[in-house]
């Protein structure tokens, strides 16, 4: 039992400090906060650069909207959001980020300087924390934003002593330029990592995305999927029973363009595969569920991987009957608009 103390409010950054625990874990939440920025931004052109894991230096640059100078302190203050303001907005989000604590919650663990040049501005300004302190100067940028973060978890010691091995971490914030490649295969983006180029994907269809970055995937090693019943829609690729592996890293699942981590979803899928697939196996897929805004709860985890889906059986019956009917066509004699 601690001694007691008079109740006082904690101070601003010790609360962003406490919510990066939430929010940026890792560097590779890193990696997708900023990336679910520079997309939400509208951003075409992506280059992200990672050095020392990502713990030494995570910078990303987008060619998207910008932040114009006098709302650059906003942009990095707790529970500001350009993205939503009201309830019923909240409820009806589209867009990636809609929390407002991203960037504060990163710039409390790191040296972080974001540089931005919007459209019809002057020049770029950039704003950097010193000593607890903002500071905003004119600046150099090519039109959109950067964001640079460096010394993650400098101030957070005990945070870092759960860091796994560079190497690791490099290949955990790869998996999230991954993701959010196969979503948006229109984007082109740059991936550096310790100064050296490591990795591109030119904006390309999306199958050959698809292929590019899951072989398991292949012409011949899948099907194609896209049903729709009502205002639902699921489309991408199944991999055929004999594609599968022996570990469960080529499953990609998005609802409305999020990739999700959902217990019922996966059940579904796997109870699709139930009868195809035998053994101790993973099917790989890459899936789009797209739906109502208003059918589904984004807001369940500050890291925003999981949601809720307001009618969940429906949802998990109508996945699961539309991979079935890819992988077995005959099972499928009831039309898919009909059996939610
Ligand atoms: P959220 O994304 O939930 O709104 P963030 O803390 O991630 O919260 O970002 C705060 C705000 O800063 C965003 O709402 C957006 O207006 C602006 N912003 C952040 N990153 C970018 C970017 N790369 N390009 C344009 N605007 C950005
Ligand atoms: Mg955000």
């Amino acid at each position: 039992m601690t001694s007691a103390r008079p109740i006082a409010l904690l101070p601003d950054v010790l609360i962003s400090q406490i919510a990066a625990g939430e929010v940026v874990d890792r560097p590779a939440s890193v990696v997708k906060e900023l990336l679910e920025n520079a997309l939400d931004a509208g951003a075409t052109e992506i280059t992200i650069r990672i050095d020392g894991g990502g713990i030494q230096r995570i910078c990303i640059q987008d060619n998207g909207r910008g932040i114009p100078r006098d709302e650059l302190t906003l942009a990095v203050t707790r529970h500001a959001t350009s993205k939503i303001q009201s309830l019923d907005e909240l409820e009806q989000v589209m867009s990636l980020g809609f929390r407002g604590e991203a960037l504060a919650s990163i710039a409390s663990v790191s040296q972080f300087t974001l540089t931005s040049f919007p459209d019809g501005q002057g020049c770029a300004y950039s704003i950097h924390n010193l000593s607890g302190g903002w500071h905003i100067e004119p600046s150099a940028n090519s039109p959109g934003t950067t964001v640079d973060v460096q010394s993650l978890y400098f101030s957070t010691p005990a945070r870092r002593k759960f860091l796994k091995t560079e190497q690791t971490e490099f290949f955990n914030c790869l998996d999230v330029v991954k993701r959010m490649a196969l979503a948006n295969p229109a984007v082109s983006w740059l991936v550096y990592r310790d100064g050296k180029l490591h990795s591109r994907h030119q904006a390309m269809p999306w199958s050959t995305r698809v292929f590019s970055i899951l072989d398991a995937l292949a012409d011949g090693q899948s099907k194609p999927i896209d049903v729709q019943a009502g205002d639902m829609r699921l489309h991408g690729a199944v991999g055929l029973p004999d594609s599968a592996r022996g570990k469960g890293d080529m499953q990609f699942f998005y609802v409305n363009g999020r990739f999700v981590r959902d217990k019922l979803i996966n059940h579904a899928v796997r109870s699709a595969y139930e009868d195809v697939l035998h053994g101790d196996k993973y099917p790989a897929f890459v899936l789009f569920l797209s739906l109502p805004a208003s059918e589904v709860d984004v807001n369940v985890h500050p890291a925003k991987t999981e949601v809720r889906f307001r009618n969940a059986r429906a949802v998990h019956q109508w996945v699961r009957q539309a991979i079935e009917s890819v992988l077995a066509p005959s099972r499928a004699t009831v039309p898919l608009s009909e059996r939610i």
